[in-house]
């Protein structure tokens, strides 16, 4: 049931259906506000990009993804990023902070309004800037308050964490709050996605497919998503095909291919239309369901993996560094 309570008021002295001892208390410990919207940005195909201020000069994006019959807003949980995957433009910028919960949940208040409505959006996918489980103790409550019915009151099949595969985090989130999980794979050996993927050097694809499976069992849908970049001459061969149905075939999988979006100071080129049409293909004739995701706003450089935002680099964060853990990347 949709939340009644769900009417986008700011001001607790307008909640005038809690005591006006409860609206005083709010007033006096709590505050209510949105972040600020920076510059708004909209594509020729209705997508729309917030650049939203999180203060000391640090810019992350949202972006709206209206379509017939739902409205997705993507969401950042980091400035920046900390995971370094070479084709991604936020990990390229580098990495600042983990954003606190107000800040991640404000991005979709923000957008509900800007949109006119306090239920606006229909769908939530952590999808934006940022690692989502490496920000595991602001994401859990964001989810959910989205999922709450005196939250947003969204089903937990419309809000979806994106993780590169942070294990023991996985794991977590099974107990925690189950909600839709889509995961970066992005190649079908360890000795390529160590490359595309550096977290997987430390949880390799077996040990992360474990952790998928298990998770699938807690789920309404009962179905990963499991993401692929489309890199010319690098994960898109036929035979990369078969290895990826062979890990996937007979289990709660389903992958979406990406074709790659560029973006200034980019090493790799997106796989030809064909190409992607044949992976496709091959993946569906060895029993994986597969789609072909479509590249929404990237003339406002807000489709997947293009989202740079203004980030200050302040942890310069590698894989084996002990910084990584101040990064959030290695507690379980
Ligand atoms: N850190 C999380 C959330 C990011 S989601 C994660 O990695 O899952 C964004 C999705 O877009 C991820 O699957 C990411 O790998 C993918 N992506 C990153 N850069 C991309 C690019 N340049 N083109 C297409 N997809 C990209």
């Amino acid at each position: 049931m949709r939340c009644q309570n769900g009417r986008g008021v700011l001001d607790f002295q307008e909640m005038t259906d809690i005591s006006l001892h409860l609206r005083k208390k709010l007033g006096r410990i709590a505050t209510l506000a949105i972040p600020p919207a920076g510059r708004v940005e909209e594509s020729a195909d209705g997508t729309r990009k917030w650049l939203v201020n999180v203060g000391a000069g640090q810019v992350v994006e949202t972006v709206h993804i209206p379509e017939p019959n739902r409205s997705t807003l993507c969401i950042s949980s980091q400035a920046g990023c900390a995971m370094d995957c070479p084709f991604c433009a936020t990990g390229h910028s580098g990495f600042n902070r983990n954003l606190k919960a107000a800040e991640i949940l404000g991005q979709v208040l923000l957008a509900n309004r800007a949109l006119g409505s306090p239920s606006a959006i229909t769908n939530v996918v952590f999808m934006g800037m940022g690692e989502p489980l490496a920000n595991y103790s602001e994401v859990v409550p964001v989810a959910k308050l989205l999922t709450d019915d005196h939250g947003l009151g969204l089903s937990r099949r419309r809000v979806t964490i994106s993780t590169v595969g942070l294990v023991p985090r996985i794991r977590r989130l099974a107990e925690d709050c189950n909600v839709a999980l889509a995961v970066s794979l992005h190649a079908p050996t360890d000795a390529l996605r160590d490359e595309l993927v550096p977290i997987n050097r430390r949880h390799p694809i077996a040990e992360l497919l474990q952790a998928c499976w298990r998770y699938a069992e807690g789920l309404a849908s009962r179905q990963i998503t499991f993401e692929y970049v489309m890199l010319a001459g690098v994960n898109d061969s036929l035979d990369d095909a078969a290895r990826l149905a062979g890990l996937l075939r007979d289990r709660p999988a389903k992958v979406n291919l990406i074709p790659f979006n560029s973006f200034p100071g980019a090493a790799y080129r997106c796989s030809a239309p064909e190409v992607i049409d044949r992976f496709c293909t091959h993946l569906r004739s060895r029993g994986v369901v597969a789609t072909v995701r479509r590249t929404r706003g990237d003339d406002i450089d807000a489709a997947c993996g293009q989202l740079a935002g203004r980030v200050t680099n302040r942890v310069r964060v590698r894989l084996g560094d002990k910084r990584f853990r101040a990064a959030g990347a290695c507690a379980s």
